[in-house]
């Protein structure tokens, strides 16, 4: 039982040391213990995937539907990096600050 606990762990440290969305490496294991994605800095949409998807949107944000700045949104993962959500362009979505903050739930 230990042991298959063991293997587990091991291959998953294996599956996030491949995975290019984890840019911190050294915050695997801490990860693992706690469950904080914090640890691992999953990658952030670079300032050109932004860009596109926010020209995409039309400048409108996609929870509330107002049209807003660029430098008044934030990208935002449409499916999160947890259940499988890549950081790439398809995959991100534009959000007014405000619906950004209530999404995450900070
Ligand atoms: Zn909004």
């Amino acid at each position: 039982m230990k042991y298959l606990i063991i293997k587990k762990i091991d291959e998953e440290v294996k599956r996030l040391i491949l995975d290019d969305d984890v840019t911190k490496k050294t915050g695997i294991y801490p990860y693992i213990l706690t469950r904080k994605e914090k640890y691992l800095s999953i990658r952030a949409f670079t300032d050109a995937q932004k860009l596109a998807t926010y020209e995409r949107q039309g400048g409108i944000c996609a929870d509330c539907g107002q049209h807003f700045e660029l430098s008044q949104m934030e990208a935002d993962h449409i499916t999160p990096w947890h259940d499988g959500g890549r950081t790439i362009t398809d995959n991100c979505q534009m959000l007014c600050r405000e619906c950004n903050r209530r999404k995450s739930g900070k």
